[in-house]
C-alpha cells in the first residue's frame, strides 16, 4: 500500500523540495521584485512601489524568468539557506512561510487550484504599481509596506 504524504509543501522542508515544487511554491505576487531602497545609517528597508524593469506589471510574472541573472544584475535568486535570513521578504511570501513553519494561506494557487486568486484577494502587485521605465527618482515612490500589505 503507498503511504500518503498529504501535499508536498505541508511536509516537506524548502531544503527537501525538487526544483518543480519549489518554483510551484512562488504564489506570483511580485512583491520581491519591486525595489527597495535600505537606509544607510540604520538599515531599514523600505519598499516602494517601482517594479523591476522586466517585471510585467499587469501578471506580477518575470518577463525574462531563465535569463533573469543574467539581464538584472541585483535579481535576488532565492535558495533554500537564504530565506530566513531575508527579512525585506513579504510576510505573505511562501518561501517565508514555510520556512518559519506556517501554513500557506488559502489564497495561494497551490491551495485554491488558480494562479488568479493571489490577485482576486488583492496581494499581489498587480496594476499597482510603475516600472522603472517610467518611475524617475526612487525616492518618491516609497510605499508604507508591512512586508505584504500593499
Ligand atoms: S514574494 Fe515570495 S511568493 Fe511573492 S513573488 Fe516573490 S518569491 Fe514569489
Ligand atoms: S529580473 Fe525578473 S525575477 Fe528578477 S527582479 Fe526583475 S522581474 Fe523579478
Amino acid at each position: 500500500m503507498t503511504k500518503s504524504h498529504g501535499n508536498f509543501w505541508q511536509h516537506k522542508s524548502l531544503e527537501q523540495m525538487n526544483p518543480t515544487e519549489w518554483e510551484q511554491l512562488c504564489d506570483g505576487c511580485g512583491l520581491c521584485c519591486l525595489h527597495k531602497l535600505e537606509d544607510a545609517d540604520t538599515g531599514e528597508i523600505s519598499y516602494t512601489n517601482v517594479a523591476c524593469r522586466l517585471l510585467n506589471t499587469q501578471t506580477c510574472r518575470c518577463t525574462k524568468y531563465s535569463k533573469r541573472k543574467k539581464l538584472v544584475a541585483d535579481c535576488v535568486m532565492l535558495k533554500p539557506d537564504q530565506v530566513a535570513t531575508f527579512k525585506w521578504l513579504p510576510k505573505t511570501c511562501a518561501y517565508r512561510l514555510i520556512s518559519e513553519g506556517k501554513e500557506l494561506f488559502s489564497w495561494h494557487p497551490l491551495v485554491s487550484g488558480s494562479q488568479q486568486s493571489v490577485h482576486r484577494a488583492g496581494i499581489s502587485i498587480s496594476g499597482k504599481i510603475v516600472s522603472e521605465r517610467d518611475a524617475g527618482d526612487m525616492e518618491d515612490h516609497i510605499i508604507n509596506l508591512e512586508f505584504g500589505d500593499v
